[in-house]
């Protein structure tokens, strides 16, 4: 079941809409009854080996590319370790690939054959990337100044680029125009996003044998990471498949920090600067309500790096042999801001790297 944010107005599942008849976001209620984990032994390590897990409908053709299941790896730092699962290893070099293969699949199933999404950048390359899998048209609208590398990335995959002039709004506002007579396959306003990015938390639950760690330190734009592991922790602890939910930290970068402004009720600067954590400057994130939801049931927080914070953070984890994105750096100096401050060193931290360095500009 669709249900809108505001009026709980229900829709059924195989409803080809976005958003509610008033304008609202939709969730997806669904608590997966036929997942158990006994099924899982057989299967490929692919996200899809939790089906059941997904609102699809049994008989819809999956649209995938075998993405998912990354190592959970643990790194250790000066005096701490953490383990990552490391989602720069996807299709398109984004954990957004999570989101795009489930979204794309629906709307495979809708039958829809002409989709829109914006972002800027790594959204619209899974999209742009499992539309090419999926055989459907697909218009992106990026900022202009989204990293050339990306750019190309999506050219490459045969979709039609718009790069819009102006702030990332003015973008979301050409992609809105655009979608009224088509599906809009955005990673924010489709809730379809969010079932694919609950797959890390399942994984993350597989391969901990079940155990939820104490922690879960996710950066934080859109929340589309962080919602949708809070959607799957949620989830296998109503099945009673694990006994508690991870605390959730988001990072955000200072320069553009909305979200902990927000929780820590202090004054948001009235322009926001620009980061070098292009993948979370985010100044209005559509779920903001749904993202202090889930840190304030979690009994989490949301913690801001400053850029030099993330640059030397940057330099740091490559020289582990992990060559990331600058966005991913925040997550990692958001870290090491969290431990700073604690003193519990026997608290389990899973984070992710969020993805690849390959298309960031240098810096
Ligand atoms: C999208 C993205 C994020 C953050 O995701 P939000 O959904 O905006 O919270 C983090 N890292 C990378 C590399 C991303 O592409």
């Amino acid at each position: 079941m669709l249900v809108c944010n505001h009026t709980r107005t229900q829709y059924p599942l195989n409803a080809p809409i976005w958003k509610s008849d008033s304008g609202g976001l939709l969730q997806i209620a669904f608590l997966p009854t036929h997942f158990q984990p006994e099924l899982l032994a057989q299967r490929p390590p692919s996200l899809w080996r939790y089906r059941e897990a997904l609102p699809i409908a049994p008989e819809a053709e999956i649209v995938s590319m075998g993405e998912g299941f990354t190592p959970l790896q643990k790194i250790t730092f000066e005096g701490f370790s953490v383990y990552f699962k490391l989602e720069f290893l996807f299709p398109s070099g984004s954990y957004k690939d999570r989101g795009a293969t489930v979204l794309l699949t629906q709307a495979k199933n809708l039958s829809v054959s002409h989709i829109v999404q914006d972002s800027s950048g790594n959204a619209g390359c899974s999209i742009a990337c499992y539309a090419a899998a999926a055989n459907i048209n697909c218009d992106i609208y990026v900022p202009a100044d989204t990293s050339a590398a990306k750019l190309q990335q999506i050219e490459m995959y045969g979709a039609n680029l718009h790069k819009i002039v102006g702030n990332r709004e003015a973008t979301a506002k050409a992609a809105l125009e655009a979608a009224q007579n088509t599906y809009y396959a955005s990673h924010v306003w489709n809730p379809f996003f969010l079932q694919g990015t609950k797959t890390m938390a399942y994984e993350i639950a597989e391969q901990m044998q079940w155990q939820a760690p104490d922690t879960l330190i996710l950066p934080l734009g859109n929340g589309t990471a962080l919602l949708g592991a809070f959607i799957g922790f949620r989830e296998l602890y109503e099945l009673g498949i694990i006994k508690k939910i991870p605390k959730i930290i988001g990072i955000q970068a200072a320069n553009c920090a909305p979200a902990y402004h927000l929780l820590h009720k202090t004054t948001l600067p009235p322009t926001p600067q620009k980061t070098i954590a292009e993948g979370i400057a985010i100044a209005e994130p559509l779920r903001m309500t749904e993202i202090i939801e889930a840190i304030q049931t979690t009994q989490g927080d949301i913690i801001c790096v400053e850029e030099e914070d993330i640059l030397l953070h940057w330099h740091k984890i490559a020289k582990k042999g992990y060559y990331v994105e600058t966005t991913t750096a925040a997550i990692v100096a958001g870290i090491h801001q969290y431990k700073n401050n604690k003193t519990n060193t026997d608290e389990i931290i899973v984070s992710m790297l969020s993805g690849t360095g390959l298309k960031s500009n240098k810096k």
